[in-house]
């Protein structure tokens, strides 16, 4: 394997860049008249929104979700003329900063919005908000209460620009679950209230539920890097990530004897192990350790995939390469994210999701991006 990798580097990340902007052209063309909007927040996943905003920007994306308003300022930089929405709406005393880089916050309380509002007389214009509205996730968004409230208030309403409404799903991944259904009404409902303003209801796995779920706008992230969460068949987007570490020792571990912390695994018969330049201080989860009794992660070493064995330390993750066909060398480069290895298999066998997985990839490994 060959890789633009500085001299020493342990890990490294490759970002495909042409990747992530087909694959948002191809998310783009399934909702058709609806506007694909991206969302980059948490560094794009933990990919660098520094190369990711501006990759997404040149497939031709012009609306972009962050959650904080240091990833707006972050994001305004790099996409001058863009729309920036800030999910995470105003936290007290933010909304000044907003305003000054001309993002919008997604108003998710009556507080929120009275601020806002208040903000806009103060300046004399109506500056642009979303309004994010609860149908049933119960996690962020105005209730029904507030909606209420809001809708009932001509003058509050006259002092900013109402350019989203938006609502967000709890089941989007089951097409079959009955809280979809049950969630879109309660989103038609509840928007119908509101001046006439464009709708964004779906993320990744909701745009997948079909057009009735696209409104005006859709907000995929992760889809956009790759990402399967999608229950109901797969989506059509292909990986942008993948992630190899070097082989830093292989050695030979007799019958009987241990590796690693604890001692939890022990060789049941004369077995060659690797030890690779990886642990949970980059992210790789502890929980992918492995003892004599149970299956932890996976690692493609060797012209093979190989079991991780005993425990998951800090800096190093050992590797059972004793079936390996090929031979296995210090400096070698060993895989844990591959096209065999994709992060939602990773995640499985760690007992989360690939989001997880995605986003903790630590600072230490290298990011390289090609086209
Ligand atoms: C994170 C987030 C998204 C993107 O979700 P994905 O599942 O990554 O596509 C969209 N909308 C809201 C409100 C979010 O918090």
């Amino acid at each position: 394997m060959s890789m633009s990798a500085p001299a020493g580097a342990t890990g490294v990340i490759t970002v495909d860049l042409g990747a992530l902007k087909s694959n948002w052209q191809t998310l783009a063309a399934l909702v058709g008249r609806a506007e694909c909007a991206a969302v980059v927040k948490a560094d794009a996943y933990g990919l660098g929104a520094d190369h990711v905003i501006p990759a997404l920007k040149a497939a031709g994306c012009r609306t972009f979700f962050v959650a904080t308003a240091e990833e707006a300022r972050q994001a305004r930089l790099l996409a001058p003329s863009a729309v920036i929405y800030v999910l995470d709406g105003l936290l007290p005393d933010s909304a000044p900063a907003l305003a000054d880089i001309g993002a919008r916050p997604v108003l998710s309380t009556l507080d929120d919005v009275r601020a806002w509002a208040e903000l806009c007389r103060a300046r004399g214009r109506p500056l642009a908000a979303g309004l994010h509205i609860d149908s049933g996730l119960n996690r962020l968004g105005l209730p029904e209460a507030e909606v209420e409230a809001v809708a009932a208030d001509a003058d509050l309403l006259a002092a900013f620009e109402l350019t989203l409404v938006m609502s967000h799903l709890a089941c989007a991944d089951d097409p079959d679950a009955a809280m979809n259904t049950a969630q879109h009404r309660a989103f038609e409902r509840l928007r119908a209230r509101l001046p006439t303003a464009p709708a964004s209801l779906s993320a990744s796995d909701g745009l997948m539920l079909g057009k009735p779920y696209h409104f005006d706008l859709v907000r995929p992230g992760y889809a956009l890097y790759g990402g399967q969460a999608f229950q109901g068949g797969s989506t059509p987007v292909v990986p942008v990530v993948s992630l190899a570490v070097r082989v830093l020792q292989v050695h030979d571990v007799p019958l009987g004897e241990t590796v690693g912390y604890s001692a939890t695994w022990r060789a049941v018969q004369p077995s060659r192990i690797a030890t690779i330049a990886a642990g949970y201080a980059d992210g790789i989860p502890r929980h992918l350790s492995a003892d004599s009794a149970s299956e932890g992660g996976e690692v493609k070493i060797g012209g093979a995939i190989c079991p991780v064995v005993g425990r998951v330390s800090m800096d190093l993750i050992t590797v059972d390469i004793t079936d390996a066909p090929q031979p296995v060398a210090r400096g070698d480069w060993a895989e844990l994210i591959a096209a065999e290895l994709p992060i939602e298999r990773v995640a499985k066998r760690a007992g989360t999701i690939g989001y997880e997985i995605l986003t903790r990839l630590g600072r230490r490994f290298h990011r390289v991006y090609v086209e």
